[in-house]
């Protein structure tokens, strides 16, 4: 019995650090027990008791009620009323619009500035697997948007020598500043919400988020990240495992992009859009090549599965004569 209480108190504390970030928003138990890292194991079976028990109680039993129920989801019950301010004068157009990566000898492109709408605090998350271009990505982000945001690139990865000596290979772009460069490189291993809430206003890249435990934590961490926004954007790049759809730390990391993306061996997955534009790219995949040391994309252009393999590349145990690696260009 004392066990139980144990789990109760500590579901009930998780779950009330967790309920503010699904302000707005509808959700499960299922997507509370996932954010938690419970599983439908049988050991997890307590915890969900728990996490059952707690969200019980905080409908029907409190006298306040923090929750509700719609459907066969829950939502926040909003007391708070937020009386809109209008005693400043409004600041000048209210999207953020972002230049992506593109093709710069080819002038092909994903075509994400056309067909998805970006907001100020809004949040893009790359899910990558390793050496299939995250770098390359950010690095093209920063470079490609450093003279209309203030840029901040947080890596873990670079010194100056080996930043220096990346940032060699580009031959494109207005972003150098005399010895430097037009935004600024931070080196960044953890604690990244400390850090973007210094740069609440700035186009922020994480490059990349590097957990070693607590993998389920990692959607969590992001809205965590996201809300020390204010008039600003925020890049995360992810490790993805070739086998998995998302990247670490699962479906969660999820919940609060904007744009989610996920780069494999020459191929971007776009896996959640949150506000389209035209011609919504969610489920679309491209195909692309990144050249000259990781400083440049070419050849962008959409791919479907190929129907001759199902997208195994492999077909009667040879390689599929009709795609290369299980796409084909559309
Ligand atoms: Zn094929």
């Amino acid at each position: 019995m004392e066990k139980d209480e144990g789990f109760y108190a500590q579901a009930h504390s998780k779950i009330l650090a967790l309920l503010p970030f699904y302000k707005g928003k509808t959700f499960s138990s299922d997507d509370i027990c996932r954010q938690l890292g419970v599983q439908s194991r049988p050991e997890d079976v307590p915890y969900r008791t728990a996490i059952n028990k707690v969200l019980y109680n905080i409908i029907y039993i409190n006298k306040k009620p923090l929750l509700k129920v719609i459907g066969n989801r829950y939502a926040l019950v909003e007391r708070e009323l937020d009386t809109i301010d209008f005693s400043q004068p409004l600041p000048e157009g209210t999207e953020y619009p972002i230049l992506f990566p593109e093709g710069r000898d080819d002038i092909s492109s994903f075509g994400f500035e056309e067909s998805v709408k970006f907001f100020p605090g809004d949040a893009m998350v790359i899910g990558g697997e390793q050496n299939k271009g995250k770098t390359a990505w950010c690095l093209n982000l920063a470079v490609d948007n450093c003279n209309q945001y203030d840029v901040t690139y947080f890596s873990s990865e670079f010194n100056r020598v080996k930043f220096e000596d990346r940032m060699s290979h580009f031959d494109w772009g207005d972003f150098r500043n005399g010895t430097g460069f037009k935004f600024e490189i931070v080196r960044r291993t953890t604690d990244f919400e400390d850090a973007v809430a210094e740069r609440p206003d700035n186009f922020c890249i994480i490059d990349w988020i590097k957990m070693e435990d607590d993998l389920y934590k990692m959607g969590y961490l992001i809205g965590k990240i996201k809300n020390k926004l204010r008039g600003g954007f925020l890049v995360v790049s992810l490790q993805k495992r070739s086998y998995k759809e998302v990247a670490e730390g699962g479906e969660g990391t999820l919940d609060f992009a904007d744009l989610y993306i996920t780069l494999a061996r020459e191929k971007l997955s776009v896996l959640r859009v949150k506000t389209p534009k035209v011609n919504n790219p969610e489920g679309k995949i491209f195909g692309f090549q990144i050249l000259n040391h990781g400083s440049k994309f070419s050849n962008i252009r959409e791919m479907r599965l190929c129907k001759n393999c199902w997208g195994k590349g492999v077909k009667y145990q040879k390689e599929c004569e009709e795609c290369h690696n299980g796409y084909v260009d559309v």
